[in-house]
């Protein structure tokens, strides 16, 4: 027994070493709350942290490429089809489900109704073609026109508001709010650089595909191709072997960082209290019951196992607040412990972490009819479905980036007339929730690598045959 315990901890290094370092992070931060720190010195407390979050984020793009190109590439088109449809399926599904959850927990708790808790600033007016921008800004983002570009910005429609006086011209943005009536108001669509690191992962993810598909089709020509960009992911998820000594370090700077610098919890009661509650049942009863239950559903597997290979993950999804630099470890935890076939993570999971975001859904759900309840606006049926479909959207066009979701619900808003600027009653706590949101896409993501796995198998299996396995070598 003294060597199954050795071995257990072998096994386990990473995952023990994780879990204390959040344990150690948590005692950390309260134990330095009341010492009051500068922001300055929080930054610089924090640095470990903030050098883990980039070393992640420093891969990403490579491997969000070089996956996707070698996984769908060494995939004949009838198994990567297969696979692609139950992708989306899989997606589909889990979204609406997010999604339906919070609209009924939501509704249930009805964590906005009573008076506003705080003062708005209001006054400005709504525009409505802002959702629709939104949509076209997503479709746009998918086809970046050039692709250095897309590697740090991304495109997004802004209205300007030119005033013309007597020698001078002052342009100013008018994103949130806009009178559509100004007659000098000029619409434009121009490459920013969004929050964090602001790659175009959509945009990536969509021309490595295709790339992906392409090469895939050139059979015996497109060999180099296939060759060297299995050599750069192979060498990149070394690099990822190296950086994950570090993870614990950098999260436990990371969550000791955050707790050190939030504001006094107590303050955060009434309305804003129960909507964070909602927020937290929702993603519980779908992380821990729905989708383990469809994992179980179509596998037969147990999913409780299936999660725990996951752990190291989803902790590291909890620390950096982002599920696109959670990737790297997603990636690891699903090959080297839960055993799930390279050619199913390197196709699903950029894709996922990319557009699959049931935490996400879930979240801008209920913010949208928290909003609703705050401002005692009745939503009717429509309303309610509008808010699902534009929240099913919004965590699409998401970035896998830290408060993405908080800047997305502007569609989901502005899709049913709700005021844009109480998204500030809601940020106090978006910090937050943003981690547990993110946690949850990011065992979206994984669970139904694990689910196309298993719905794949068949064509999977006579790949092998055919080509005695030989495309994905150990
Ligand atoms: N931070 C989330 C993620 O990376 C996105 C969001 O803000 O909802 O998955």
């Amino acid at each position: 027994t003294k060597e199954s315990v050795k071995g257990f901890l072998r096994r386990n290094l990473f995952v023990l070493l994780t879990i204390a370092a959040v344990a150690l992070g948590v005692m950390l931060g309260f134990a330095l709350r009341p010492h009051n720190l500068t922001l300055r010195e929080i930054k610089y407390f924090a640095f470990p942290g903030e050098l883990l979050m980039r070393m992640l984020q420093m891969l990403v793009l490579p491997l969000i490429v070089s996956s996707l190109v070698t996984g769908i590439s060494s995939l004949d088109s009838k198994a990567s089809g297969k696979m692609g449809m139950w992708a989306v399926v899989y997606y589909m599904v889990t979204t609406l489900i997010a999604v339906f959850i919070g609209i009924v927990i939501v509704i249930v708790i009805k964590p906005g109704k009573g008076h506003r808790d705080s003062p708005v600033v209001s006054g400005s007016t709504i525009e409505p073609v802002q959702a629709a921008d939104a949509f076209l800004d997503l479709i746009r983002n998918m086809f970046p026109p050039n692709l250095v570009e897309a590697c740090f910005k991304q495109y997004k429609t802004v209205y300007k508001k030119t005033i013309y006086t007597k020698n001078v011209t002052v342009t100013l943005n008018l994103t949130d709010s806009l009178n559509a009536t100004e007659a000098e108001t000029v619409v434009e669509t121009i490459p920013v650089s969004g929050s964090s690191n602001g790659v175009n992962a959509l945009g990536l993810v969509v021309f490595s595909m295709c790339f992906g598909l392409v090469i895939g089709s050139m059979k015996q020509q497109g060999q180099a191709l296939r060759d060297f960009f299995d050599c750069l992911n192979e060498a990149i998820m070394r690099l990822v072997a190296i950086i994950i000594w570090y993870a614990p370090v950098g999260i436990l700077f990371l969550i000791a960082g955050k707790i050190v610098e939030m504001k006094n919890l107590a303050e955060v009661g009434g309305q804003l209290g129960m909507y964070t509650v909602s927020v937290i049942v929702g993603l519980l009863i779908h992380g821990l019951f729905v989708l383990p239950l469809l994992y179980f559903l179509v596998t037969r597997k147990n999913p409780y196992t299936f999660i725990a290979g996951l752990l190291q993950a989803l902790i590291t999804a909890l620390g950096t607040s982002s599920s696109s630099a959670t990737l790297p470890i997603t990636f690891r935890c699903l090959e080297e412990n839960n055993r799930v076939d390279k050619r199913v993570t390197r196709f699903i999971l950029p894709v996922g972490a990319t557009i699959n975001m049931d935490g996400t859904a879930l979240y801008e759900a209920v913010a949208a009819i928290f909003i609703a309840q705050v401002n005692d606006m009745e939503l009717n049926f429509g309303q309610i479905l509008t808010i699902s479909i534009t929240a099913t959207a919004a965590s699409i066009g998401a970035a896998g980036i830290p408060q993405a979701g908080l800047v997305t619900m502007v569609i989901v808003l502005t899709s049913v007339g709700l005021p844009t600027e109480d998204i500030t009653l809601i940020i106090a706590v978006d910090w937050f929730l943003d981690r547990l949101r993110t946690t949850t896409n990011v065992l979206g993501d994984s669970l139904g690598a694990g689910i196309v796995e298993h719905l794949s198998r068949q064509e999977l299996q006579s790949q092998d045959v055919e080509v005695g396995n030989s495309v994905i070598e150990e």
